[in-house]
C-alpha cells in the first residue's frame, strides 16, 4: 500500500476502537501541557490567546472545553480543530498515534481531486522525507556524502533516525522525477518548493544537500533545511523550504515535536540557532531544546514555546555583535509573560560543540552555574561599553527600562527595577518614572495605530448613541473628582528600615496606571481629555490639577471641573449613611481609591456589556457570524471581570 493513498471511508468497529483509545488527556497534551486541578485538568488554550489558562480537560468526560473562547469537544473534536482536518482525517491522525490498523481503499480518481491542498501537500513532505532519508542510508551517494559528513561530526546513527534526517541526490531532478514516477502531482511539488518550476523547465530545490525535515507538532513533515556540504561562496550554505500554505517559517521551532513533553516535563525550554545544535543536545541527553533556524524569534514562536512552559533560556555562543543584534527581540518575549534567562557559552564554543564536549551532566551543571538572568544580562553586557560615558550610559538606561516596561506583571516588573537601581547605580524613583514614560509612549502609540486601523475600516457598524458631554455616570464623576482633588497625595506607602527604599505611587499615578492596563479608560471624551492630560503631567511638579482644570481653555472641561470642585454630582451621602465617612477623605485615601476604581470598573465593563450585546443582534441580523462569535468571546471576558470585580466589591457600602 502507497503512503498517498487514503481512507474515506471507515468502518463503526475501528471508529469505536480509535475512540476508546484516544484518552482526552492523552491527546491534548501532544500539544498543550496540562496540570492537574481537582477532578480536571488545566493549560494555556492553544485556540486562542491567553495568559491564564482557561482551558480545560475533563479525562472523565472524555471532553476539553475552552472558557475563554468557548471551544470544546471530544479527541477527534480537538485533532480536527487543531491540525485542520476533516472528521476522517482526523479519525486516521488518532489512528496513527495509537497504532489501530485502518483498512485503506485506493484512492479514485475523484477522490484525489477533492482532497485539499494542504493534506495533499503534508503527504508530498511525507513522501520527499522518506526518499531523502532511504537516500541517505541505502545509496552509494548518500551514504559516501551525505551519511559520513554526520559520521564525521559524531552523531549516532539513532539521533539521525529521531530527525529523520535525509540526503537530496545531485543532479537537476533526480527527486522531482522519482516522485512524479510515484504518482504525485508537479502542482504540489512546486507548492512545497521541493521543485522549482518556469514554464517548461524545472529542477530539484535541494539537490546535493543534506536533509533536515521541519515536523509540526503534531509530527508530520511540513518543511526541510538543506545543508550544501560543498565548499562553494556562490551558494548558501542553508537552504530553507519557501514559505507556503503548509509551512509558515514564523510559527514553526525547529525540533517542538521531538521537544515538547521533555519541555512540559522539565518545565524549560532551551533556545539554540541550528540544526545540528538540536541534534547535539538530544545526543548529549537534553532534549527540552529547539531552534529558530538562525531567523529571529517571532511573537508565534514564543506562544508555541509558552504552551508548554513559562521558562525559556536562550543559548548563545560568545560571539558579543551578535548578541547585542538578538537584544531588541527578547523584548518579544518579556512581553509574553515569559521568564528569560541567558546562558553564554564559553570563547570558541558553540552548542554543538559544547555539548558533545561536556555531556549531558556537564552541560547542566555548567547552564545551572552559568544561566543568567535577561535583563541583568543585557545590563552587565551594555555596562562594559559605557565606562565614563555619560551619554552611552543613558541610552543604556532607557534601553534596559524598555526591556522592563513591557512586562506585564507589575510585581515582577518592580524586582527588576530594584535589582537594576543597584546594578546602575540609579535612585529606584528615576526608574519608576521612565518605565512610566516608556509605558505611557506605548501606549499612545497602540492607541496611534488602533486609531489608524479603526479610520481604515468601513465596514457597517452597529449603530451606537453618540456619547454627549452630560453622559456621565456617577462613577466617572467620582472617579474624576478624586483624580483631580487628590492627583498628588501618596499612596501605599510602604516603610521601610532604609528610608531611601520606601516605595511611593501617587493616587494620580495608580488610578491612571489601573485604567490603562486595564484598558477601561472612559470613550467619553471630555474624561478622556481630562485623564490623558493629567496622565501627561504627572511628572510635571509644578502641575496643580484643580488649578489647570478649571482654569482649562476648553469651556466644557473648565465647567465640569468647577461642578466636581462643588461637588454637584457627587453622591458622597450614601458614602457616609454606609458609615463609610466617619473620617476625612484625606485620610482614608487607601481604602477609598481602591474602591472608586473598582465601582468605576464594574459600571464600565456593564456599559461594555450592552454595547457588544446590541453589536451581536446587528451582526446576526447580517448573519456576520466570525463577529458574532468574536464579540460572544469578549463578552465571556468581561462576565470574568466582572464577577472578579463584584466580589471584590464590599456591596454594604454602595447600597
Ligand atoms: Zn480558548
Amino acid at each position: 500500500m502507497n503512503s498517498h493513498t487514503f481512507a474515506p471511508m471507515i468502518d463503526h468497529a475501528t471508529i469505536e476502537r480509535i475512540l476508546d483509545a484516544a484518552e482526552i488527556s492523552d491527546v491534548v497534551s501532544d500539544f498543550v501541557t496540562l496540570r492537574k486541578r481537582g477532578v480536571n485538568q488545566l493549560g494555556l488554550c492553544p485556540f486562542h490567546n491567553e495568559k491564564t489558562p482557561s482551558f480545560t480537560v475533563s479525562p472523565a468526560k472524555g471532553i476539553f472545553k475552552c472558557f475563554g473562547c468557548g471551544k470544546g469537544g471530544n479527541s477527534v473534536n480537538f485533532i480536527m480543530e487543531h491540525e485542520n482536518l476533516n472528521y476522517p482525517e482526523a479519525l486516521k491522525y488518532l489512528a496513527r498515534k495509537y497504532h489501530i490498523d485502518i483498512v485503506e481503499q485506493e484512492e479514485t480518481e475523484d477522490q484525489k481531486q477533492q482532497k485539499d491542498d494542504r493534506e495533499s501537500m503534508m503527504i508530498v513532505s511525507s513522501f520527499a522525507q522518506k526518499f531523502f532519508t532511504r537516500y541517505l542510508w541505502k545509496e552509494n551517494e548518500g551514504r559516501t556524502i551525505g551519511l559520513s559528513y554526520f559520521r564525521e561530526r559524531s552523531f549516532r546513527d539513532d539521533i539521525l533516525k529521531k530527525f529523520e534526517v535525509g540526503f537530496a541526490p545531485d543532479g537537476k531532478t533526480p527527486f522531482t522525477e522519482a516522485a512524479q514516477k510515484e504518482g504525485y502531482k508537479i502542482d504540489f511539488l512546486e507548492k512545497t518548493g521541493l521543485t522549482i518550476k518556469r514554464d517548461d523547465w524545472q529542477r530539484d530545490r535541494f539537490a546535493g544537500r543534506v536533509m533536515f525535515p521541519i515536523h509540526n507538532l503534531a509530527g508530520r513533515v511540513i518543511a526541510f533545511g538543506g545543508r550544501i556540504l560543498k565548499e562553494d561562496k556562490k551558494i548558501a550554505k542553508y537552504l530553507n523550504s519557501p514559505e507556503s500554505e503548509i509551512y509558515h517559517k514564523s510559527k514553526v521551532l525547529y525540533g517542538i515535536f521531538q521537544a515538547k513533553r521533555e519541555i512540559s516535563k522539565t518545565e524549560k525550554c532551551y533556545l539554540v540557532e541550528g540544526y545540528t545544535d538540536v541534534l547535539s543536545m538530544h545526543q548529549a541527553g537534553i532534549e527540552n531544546v529547539v531552534a529558530s533556524s538562525g531567523t529571529a524569534l517571532t511573537v508565534d514562536q514564543i506562544r508555541l514555546i509558552r504552551r508548554f512552559t513559562p521558562n525559556i533560556t536562550i543559548i548563545y555562543d560568545g560571539d558579543e555583535a551578535g548578541i547585542k543584534a538578538s537584544l531588541r527581540g527578547i523584548d518579544l518575549v518579556l512581553e509574553e509573560g515569559m521568564n528569560v534567562k541567558v546562558l553564554l557559552l564559553p570563547k570558541g564554543e558553540d552548542p554543538d560543540s559544547f555539548a558533545k564536549k561536556m555531556g549531558a551532566s556537564g552541560y547542566l551543571e555548567y547552564i545551572q552555574k552559568n544561566e543568567t538572568d535577561f535583563i541583568q544580562f543585557k545590563t552587565h553586557l551594555l555596562l562594559k561599553s559605557t565606562e565614563n560615558d555619560p551619554v552611552a550610559k543613558a541610552r543604556l538606561i532607557s534601553d534596559v527600562i524598555h526591556s522592563i516596561s513591557v512586562i506585564p506583571d507589575t510585581i515582577i516588573r518592580s524586582v527588576y527595577i530594584k535589582e537594576c537601581s543597584n546594578l546602575l547605580d540609579v535612585d529606584e524613583k528615576v526608574l519608576y518614572a521612565e518605565v512610566r514614560k516608556q509605558k505611557t509612549k506605548q501606549n499612545d502609540d497602540f492607541r496611534k495605530k488602533e486609531f489608524r486601523e479603526k479610520s481604515k475600516t468601513v465596514a457597517p457598524k452597529p449603530d451606537l448613541p453618540l456619547v454627549k458631554a452630560s453622559d456621565f455616570s456617577i462613577e466617572e464623576l467620582e472617579f474624576l473628582r478624586f483624580l483631580l482633588k487628590h492627583c498628588k497625595a501618596r499612596l501605599f506607602e510602604e516603610e521601610d528600615e532604609n528610608p531611601n527604599e520606601t516605595e511611593v505611587l501617587s493616587v494620580g499615578e495608580f488610578m491612571i496606571q489601573e485604567l490603562e492596563n486595564d484598558d477601561l479608560v472612559s470613550e467619553n471624551p471630555l474624561f478622556k481629555k481630562i485623564f490623558y492630560e493629567v496622565r501627561d503631567n504627572l511628572d510635571n511638579e509644578k502641575f496643580d490639577s484643580w488649578k489647570h482644570f478649571v482654569n482649562h481653555p476648553d469651556g466644557e472641561i473648565s465647567q465640569l471641573a468647577t461642578n466636581l470642585l462643588s461637588e454637584k454630582y457627587v453622591e458622597s451621602k450614601r458614602w457616609s449613611k454606609a458609615g463609610a465617612f466617619t473620617e476625612q477623605e484625606e485620610d482614608i485615601l487607601d481604602i477609598l481609591i481602591p474602591k472608586i476604581i473598582n465601582r468605576y470598573k464594574f459600571r464600565k465593563i456593564k456599559i461594555m456589556q450592552a454595547e457588544i450585546e446590541k453589536a451581536i443582534n446587528v451582526a446576526s441580523d447580517v448573519k456576520d457570524y466570525d463577529t458574532v462569535f468574536d464579540l460572544l468571546s469578549t463578552i465571556t471576558n468581561l462576565k470574568k471581570v466582572e464577577k472578579e470585580l463584584a466580589e471584590k466589591l464590599d456591596s454594604r457600602a454602595f447600597n
